[in-house]
């Protein structure tokens, strides 16, 4: 079920006062349209009539998908990520009787944009702990050859043709402020997963898990030897 709550909220900008209804969870097997929103930016976002200002509201919701069995906390209240890594057994405690809740993709992000990618990711049958593989090994290669260091790496589309994958594509931000585009096919992907399948196999939290699958969870997974795979701890 989606549930939100009418909240009121000062223009940073301009100090216009506005009530806008917040989200704490959205359910977008029964409310579809949500998700529109949710694409659109528009979701849990304060947008000023007066000023023009649009912000999104720094906040905790969850993005509930019934389909295709898959739950994200997008927390991104908190400045520090370990703060929201103190959250994950309130989460796990708070959904644990959800039907099936075993079978679930269940994933803690931090940012927006982290929030937008999963659900892409995970719509398209992928699994988002080797897209982040592709992306580490994206930063590497960028590093060497352009001599600066990506900021920000997104996986901001994906193409099928018939039914099956053919390839993604990337953004990379960097600190200067440039964006470069890739796109890799999915050869690439299946590269990614000849790397770290037995890795991730012995973790096994593609379901059942709440984990923050991003960077740092790759690097670590990364370093973890054959002996040590209980080196990511978040269960
Ligand atoms: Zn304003």
């Amino acid at each position: 079920m989606s549930f939100s709550e009418k909240i009121k909220l000062a223009c940073p900008k301009c100090g216009n006062e506005k009530e806008i209804l917040y989200w704490a969870s959205v359910n977008v097997t029964e409310d579809p349209e949500i998700k529109k929103d949710l694409w659109a930016w528009n979701l849990n976002v304060f947008n000023c009539e007066k000023c023009r200002f649009k912000q999104s509201i720094a906040g905790e919701f969850i993005y509930h998908d019934m389909d295709k069995k898959v739950m994200i906390a997008c927390i991104d209240k908190f400045k520090n990520i370990e703060e929201v890594h103190f959250k994950i057994p309130e989460i796990k405690k708070h959904f644990s009787d959800i039907p099936g809740i075993n079978e679930y993709k269940l994933r803690v992000v931090y940012a927006r944009h982290q929030l937008l990618e999963k659900i892409n990711i995970f719509d398209f049958d992928l699994d988002d702990r080797i897209v982040e593989l592709q992306k580490f090994l994206l930063s590497i290669d960028f590093l060497e050859k352009q001599k600066k260091e990506p900021k920000i790496v997104l996986c901001d589309d994906i193409k099928k043709i018939e039914d099956k994958v053919e390839s993604a594509s990337f953004e990379i931000l960097c600190a200067d402020g440039e964006r470069y585009h890739m796109d890799l096919p999915l050869e690439s992907y299946m590269n990614a997963k000849l790397i770290i399948d037995k890795k991730l196999e012995k973790l096994n939290d593609f379901t059942g898990k709440w984990i923050i699958a991003d960077d740092r969870y790759i690097y670590e997974v990364l370093l973890s030897g054959p002996s040590s795979g209980n080196i990511i701890s978040n269960n």
